[in-house]
């Protein structure tokens, strides 16, 4: 089966409108790609807009008040995502991450996380379902999501220094808030917590130290604190790999004030490599998607927040299920839509980008990291 293209009111961003298979073969659990991995996590962009411009992610030049976000109508709405999030699990998915964007800003987000506390796996199981935020809200939002249903949540957070921080997030926004929104959700019981600081080497490498100690100190052991690797996604954010500070350098450098040991892989497709501190500490974590790639498990699908499906965080073409969920098509059909796009997924982009042999669709530019969620 092939895809059909056709032309789109909004030129941004390339999809296809899948074809419907011409069987329906029901949902089996066990879909598994092309190089044979499993569909296990979906991430949900809820929202394309954001209140901090980090110059990695949404850059002010380029996301100023002329930029056109998308309408409310474009957006998936909480019924299409649930409906969305069911058909995906019942292909195998067990864990579900609202991601945006700033996921906090889309309105009654908790009424959604209830939604989608509903449903059930094949097994009967609930799915695991997460948050990844800048923080900023939180404080004030995380008994409500709690309440909701959200388990767990994960904070980005790139320096513990005020001025670095206001510097990186380019709205000068303060570090005191973010920090206020991890204790308020550490109160609410969304543990274990992750808090992901992106690396950029010059701009605040020298805040891996003092947010390290400041996790071990006043965060305890439900907090994981994990170095990600400034990444090249999107087609915006000018990156440079002389501005990507390898994770073994970072760890390296971490080792220096707290020595660390490695900790073995709790499940596969796991995006970090996992350390502990020798002293009993914690665990750290390292996402190295620059310098170890880790597409050879890679079980991680994409919903836009306006109902594309992507396969690859760094794709150039997503696969438009709204349009199949607005012209009435039949949960079966949507199902089978579903598996034939993952059973024909082959992508692996970082490996490629190793081997020096990465591309993108000619003429075509990479989707952004905040259209289809980190
Ligand atoms: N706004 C929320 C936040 O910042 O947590 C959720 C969306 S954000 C796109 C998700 C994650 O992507 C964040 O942890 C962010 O730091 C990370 N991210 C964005 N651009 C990145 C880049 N160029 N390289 C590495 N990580 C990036
Ligand atoms: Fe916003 Fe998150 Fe992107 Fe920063 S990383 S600009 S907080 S979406
Ligand atoms: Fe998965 Fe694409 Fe990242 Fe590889 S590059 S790990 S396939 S999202």
């Amino acid at each position: 089966m092939t895809d059909a293209v056709i032309p789109l009111a909004d030129l941004r961003y390339a999809a296809q409108v899948p074809l419907i298979p011409t069987l329906l073969p029901p949902a089996t659990g066990l879909l598994s790609d092309r190089l044979g991995r499993p569909l296990r996590d979906l991430r949900i962009s809820v929202t394309d807009r954001c209140n901090f411009r980090c110059s990695y992610c949404m850059p002010k030049e380029v996301f100023d008040h002329q930029y056109k976000f998308l309408p409310q109508t474009s957006l998936l709405s909480f019924e299409e995502i649930t409906r969305c999030a069911g058909l995906f699990a019942a292909h195998g998915v067990e864990k579900l991450r609202l991601t945006g964007g700033e996921p906090l800003l889309r309105k009654h987000l908790e009424v959604l996380i209830a939604q989608l506390a509903a449903l059930r796996t094949p097994q009967g199981q609930p799915l695991d379902i997460t948050l990844t935020t800048n923080g900023s809200l939180l404080a004030r939002k995380a008994q409500a999501l709690r309440d909701a249903g959200l388990q767990r949540v994960t904070v980005s957070l790139d320096a513990l220094d005020d001025a670095v921080f206001r510097r990186m997030n380019d709205v000068d926004f303060p570090v005191a808030d973010v920090l206020a929104g991890i204790q308020a959700a550490l109160r609410a019981g969304l543990v274990p917590l992750k808090v992901n600081m992106v690396v950029k080497r010059g701009t605040n490498d020298d805040q891996i130290v003092p947010l390290a100690r400041h996790v071990r100190d006043h965060c305890g052991p439900g907090v994981v604190l994990r170095f990600i690797e400034y990444m090249d996604v999107g087609a915006t954010n000018g990156w440079r790999m002389d501005e990507v500070l390898p994770s073994a350098q970072v760890r390296q450098h971490l080792h220096t004030a707290f020595p660390l040991a490695p900790l073995d892989p709790t499940a596969p497709g796991e995006t970090a490599e996992r350390w502990r501190y020798t002293d009993g500490g914690g665990e750290v974590g390292f996402i190295s998607s620059v310098t170890q790639a880790f597409c050879r498990d890679c079980n991680r699908a994409r919903l836009s927040t306006e109902g594309k499906l992507f396969l690859c965080l760094f794709a150039s073409r997503g696969h438009d299920l709204r349009a199949l969920l607005r012209s009435g098509h039949s949960d079966e059909q949507i199902s089978a839509a579903i598996g034939s796009i993952w059973a024909g997924r082959d992508d692996r982009y970082s490996e490629l980008r190793g081997l020096g042999t990465a591309v993108v669709g000619s003429g075509e530019r990479r989707v952004e990291m905040h259209y289809i969620g980190g």
